[in-house]
C-alpha cells in the first residue's frame, strides 16, 4: 500500500538495507521497462556507477529474477554484448478487483504480461471464492502454486492503513457480509511466502498516473476517477524533485450540501452522491428526458454504455443535456478547487467512465473552472485533462506495486 505513513519512511530512512533494496527495485524495474539492456546503459539511466549496477545485477541474476542474453551485433566484426532481461518464468502475481457482487481476477507474469483472467459474477465474495478462483486460473495456465508470488486485492473503499482491514465501501451493504479481515483470511489459504496485500482504488489510480507520466506532468498531480464512485490519489514530489510519492485522498465524501441526500457513509450531501455517474444518469433521465439504463453495481457494463450515449448527445449539442452537464461541472469544480488549494495541485487528471464524455465535456469543465473558480495559487496554471484509462493499465500498476513490495520485504 502506498500511504502517507510510507512516505515518511521513504524520506527519512537511511538504513543500508533499505537503500540496497530500493536500488535493486529500481534496477529491476528499469530492466523490465527497457529490456534487453546492458549494464552500462542501466548505469546511465539510474545514475549509479557501473560497478554498483553490476553488484545489484549479480544479485538479481543469482536469485533468477533476471537472465542474461547474448546478442551479436550486425557489425563486420560481430562484437558480442551481454544484455539483461527479466526472467518471465520466475513467477506471477494475481490482481483481484473487488466489485459489487463480483470480482475480476487476473494473473500476470513478472514482465507484466497478462497470462489469464476471469470475472466471477453474482457472488458473495469471501476468501474461499477468491482462493478457489486463483487456484483454478493457475491450474488452467499450468502454473504450479509456488510460482504465485503475490496477490493484490483492489478495494473500492477505505482500508485501515495499519491492519489492512476493510473499513467502508459505498458498494457493500450489511447484507453483503463482507469479510473485514479478507487479507488474513486469504493468507490462510496460500503458502506462507505468498505476499498478500490490499490497496484502495485511489492508491492504485495515483500510482498508475505516476507511472504513465514518468515525471512529465506538473506535480503535484491530482488523479481522480469518477464512475459509480469517486476515487482519487495525489502524486507529489520531494523538494529536490528526486523522489515522487503517491497516496490516496478521500475527496468523494467531502460534504458539499448538508441538506443533500444521505450517503452510505452516514453523512448527507457528500460529493460522491452528487457526482457519481449514477446521479448523473438519474438527473439526465429526469431533467433532459433521456432514457439511460443503469445499475447500482460497481463496474456494470450498462453504465459504460449509458456514458457513451451521453457523449453522443453532447456531440449533437442537445441543449438540455448540456445544461445538466454544466450544473454537474460546477459541483465537480468546487470539489477540485478545494483540493487544488489544499495541496497546491498543478495538474488534474480525470479518469474513470466520466472521461468517456470526451472533449465537449472537458471544454465545459475548463470554462467553468476558469470562470467561477480561482485557486489561490497558480490561478491560471492548473492543467485539466481527461484520461481514458485502460483497466489493464490499472491492473499492471497493481502488479508493479505488489512486486515493489516484495522487493522491500
Ligand atoms: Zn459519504
Amino acid at each position: 500500500m502506498i500511504q502517507i505513513r510510507n512516505v515518511k519512511q521513504q524520506e527519512y530512512s537511511t538504513s543500508q538495507q533499505e537503500i540496497k533494496s530500493n536500488n535493486t527495485k529500481l534496477i529491476f524495474n528499469l530492466i523490465r521497462d527497457h529490456m534487453p539492456i546492458s549494464r552500462v546503459e542501466l548505469s546511465k539511466l539510474c545514475s549509479l556507477s557501473v560497478s554498483s549496477v553490476s553488484n545489484l545485477v549479480d544479485d538479481l541474476l543469482k536469485k533468477q529474477w533476471i537472465i542474461e542474453t547474448e546478442l551479436v551485433a550486425a557489425s563486420p566484426r560481430g562484437r558480442k554484448s551481454i544484455l539483461l532481461e527479466v526472467n518471465n518464468k520466475f513467477g506471477c502475481v494475481a490482481t483481484v478487483e473487488l466489485l459489487g457482487r463480483s470480482f475480476i481476477c487476473t494473473i500476470y507474469d513478472i514482465c507484466l504480461k497478462k497470462i489469464i483472467g476471469t470475472r466471477i459474477r453474482n457472488t458473495d465474495y469471501g476468501a474461499n471464492a477468491i482462493a478457489e478462483t486463483i487456484r483454478g486460473l493457475l491450474r488452467s495456465a499450468k502454473l504450479p502454486l509456488n510460482t504465485l508470488m503475490g496477490i493484490h486485492l483492489i478495494f473500492p473503499g477505505v482500508v485501515d492503513s495499519v491492519s489492512g482491514s476493510l473499513l467502508f465501501s459505498q458498494f457493500f451493504s450489511v447484507e453483503d457480509s463482507l469479510d473485514r479481515h479478507l487479507v488474513i483470511s486469504l493468507a490462510r489459504q496460500f503458502p506462507q511466502n505468498t505476499h498478500i496485500m490490499i490497496s484502495t482504488n485511489g492508491s492504485i489510480i495515483a500510482f498508475q498516473s505516476f507511472l504513465a507520466n514518468k515525471w512529465a506532468a506538473r506535480l503535484p498531480l491530482l488523479s481522480i476517477n469518477i464512475d459509480e464512485a469517486i476515487f482519487a490519489g495525489v502524486v507529489l514530489s520531494s523538494n529536490d524533485n528526486k523522489k515522487n510519492f503517491c497516496f490516496p485522498v478521500e475527496i468523494g465524501h467531502s460534504v458539499v450540501d448538508y441538506h443533500g441526500k444521505l450517503c452510505r457513509c452516514g453523512n448527507h450531501g457528500c460529493a460522491e452522491t452528487l457526482l457519481n455517474t449514477l446521479s448523473l444518469f438519474r438527473n439526465l433521465n429526469e431533467k433532459a428526458g433521456m432514457d439511460l439504463e443503469y445499475s447500482e453495481h460497481f463496474g456494470s457494463d450498462c453504465n459504460v454504455e449509458s456514458i457513451k450515449k451521453i457523449a453522443l448527445a453532447l456531440e449533437a449539442e442537445n441543449k438540455k443535456v448540456i445544461s445538466v452537464l454544466e450544473e454537474y461541472a460546477h459541483i465537480l469544480c468546487s470539489v477540485l478547487r478545494s483540493t487544488v488549494d489544499l495541496l497546491s495541485i498543478r495538474s488534474i487528471r480525470i479518469g474513470g467512465d466520466i472521461a468517456l464524455l470526451g472533449e465537449k465535456f472537458l471544454t465545459t469543465l475548463k470554462n467553468c473552472f476558469s470562470t467561477y473558480f480561482h485557486p489561490l495559487n497558480n490561478a491560471d496554471q492548473v492543467q485539466i485533462e481527461l484520461y481514458v484509462s485502460d483497466y489493464e493499465d490499472v491492473r499492471k500498476a497493481a502488479t508493479i506495486m505488489c512486486l515493489d513490495d516484495i522487493f522491500s520485504k
